[in-house]
């Protein structure tokens, strides 16, 4: 293993960020304030749990920028959620939005804890209580939760709810954007759900393009069955890839012929994992990284790109579904194996973008179909794509730091224009 397990996930991103401002020339002061994230906020707070007694939870949100627009990403909930990966996740969800060109800034928050282990009743209580605890560090146009790793649309309705009640009978209604990927019954979006994987499609359909290759020729294997990883495959599968290797939390399986991911999905759901779906071999979780594919994506929690996983991969690009899922060791290697990595900002990119839309919708009582939203959508990954490419060329780099040189500059232009004060 790499040294990565020891080292600062902040620190990494910050790292990331500095390559390309080294390309672009970015004035040092740019630099310091995206080093940091603007505010930080931690709570603690008491929920009574199913047994009558009390427990203290501790959550987070990190609002990294605002300069491009509110605060905008995701909530994980998950035992090693702490304040240095919430750090990196929020700075990345700046430079995610200001590549794709919408009008928010980054931030992320999470809960420190395994969502599995409580009830329906225990994890609306800490949802409900962990946004009266927020109070008004969130808002429908000052910072923006969504769903990630734990959470899904039901929580988010909880936040929605909590946060309407508190706001009063005069405002509820223009509350409703206050978070997005909520259930469609309270104002979610057509296409939310799928978003992030169908995202990660229209990501490696541009690849396609740019590299002649035909999408229904690729072997791809997935790493994750959650939202993304599950909605990725299906939609990669109805596209005419075969998904040979598919892993979760419970087995990693294979079937050369291409995995059936409708019915792997259906089986998931009810039974926890896919471990024992049938018409598939159960192969060792280190295998998956040795699997003879042409596609690899990570779909799951970060740093699981090793340098040993990268020397051992077969594929000829890696989608980065996952937030920050190659360690920078590992990216090295990717690099001198002439691996093609299409980075996280760029190719989970989906989910912000019609959370996006969600929150359009919701500002205009709006709404879309899902056709609209996918071909809007189409339309940013594919602008932002092209201008990832463009960067790259001029600046002869990787993608990772192309897709660094279209988020920097937007955001050191918006610094350049508006000065910072006093
Ligand atoms: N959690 C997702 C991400 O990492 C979505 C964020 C959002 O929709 O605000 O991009």
């Amino acid at each position: 293993m790499d040294a990565t397990k020891h080292r600062s996930l902040h620190e990494t991103s910050v790292e990331q960020f500095q390559r390309a401002a080294q390309l672009i020339d970015l004035p040092a002061h740019h630099r310091a304030i995206l080093s940091e994230p603007q505010n930080e906020v931690i709570v603690n707070f008491p929920v009574r749990l199913d047994t009558g007694t009390w427990r203290m939870f501790r959550g987070y949100r990190i609002q990294h920028s605002s300069t491009l627009g509110p605060y905008k990403g995701g909530l994980r909930f998950h035992p090693d959620v702490d304040l240095d990966e919430v750090k990196a996740l929020a700075a990345w969800m700046t430079f995610k939005t200001a590549l794709v060109g919408i009008p928010y800034g980054g931030a992320k928050g999470g809960v420190t804890i395994n969502p599995k282990n409580y009830s329906e009743g225990e994890l609306e209580r800490i949802v409900r209580r962990f946004t009266a605890a927020l109070g008004s560090n969130i808002g429908p146009n000052h910072d923006i939760p969504a769903p990630d790793v734990g959470t899904n649309a039901q929580m988010m309705d909880w936040i929605m709810d909590t946060y309407a009640t508190i706001a009063g009978p005069t405002n509820r209604q223009v509350v409703r954007g206050v978070v997005t990927g909520k259930s469609i019954a309270v104002g979610g979006s057509a296409g939310r759900e799928a978003a992030t994987g169908q995202g990660v499609l229209y990501a490696l359909r541009h690849w396609c393009g740019e590299t002649g290759t035909r999408l229904d020729s690729l072997r791809v294997g997935v790493q994750g069955f959650g939202n993304v990883g599950s909605h990725f495959a299906r939609l990669a599968a109805e596209a005419g890839c075969a998904v040979t290797h598919v892993a979760d939390h419970t087995a990693t399986l294979t079937n050369p012929k291409g995995l059936d991911i409708d019915a792997m999905r259906a089986y998931s759901s009810e039974n926890g994992g896919i471990k024992g779906f049938p018409d598939a071999t159960e192969i060792d979780t280190e295998d998956l990284f040795s699997a003879e594919v042409d596609v690899f994506v990570p779909a799951a929690l970060e740093n699981q790109l090793v340098k040993e996983r990268c020397e051992a991969l077969k594929c000829q690009i890696v989608l980065e579904a996952a937030n920050g899922p190659t360690t920078p060791e590992g990216e090295l290697v990717l690099a001198r194996r002439g691996i093609d990595v299409v980075p996280d900002i760029m190719a989970n990119a989906g989910g912000v973008v019609v959370s996006y839309f969600e929150w359009l919708q919701n500002k205009s009582h709006e709404i879309w179909s899902e056709s609209q939203v996918d071909e809007k959508l189409r339309d940013v990954m594919w602008a932002a794509m092209d201008k990832l490419l463009a960067a790259r060329k001029t600046y002869g780099c990787s993608r990772r730091d192309a897709a660094y040189v279209v988020a920097l500059t937007r955001l050191s232009d918006t610094y350049d224009a508006r000065g910072i004060w006093p």
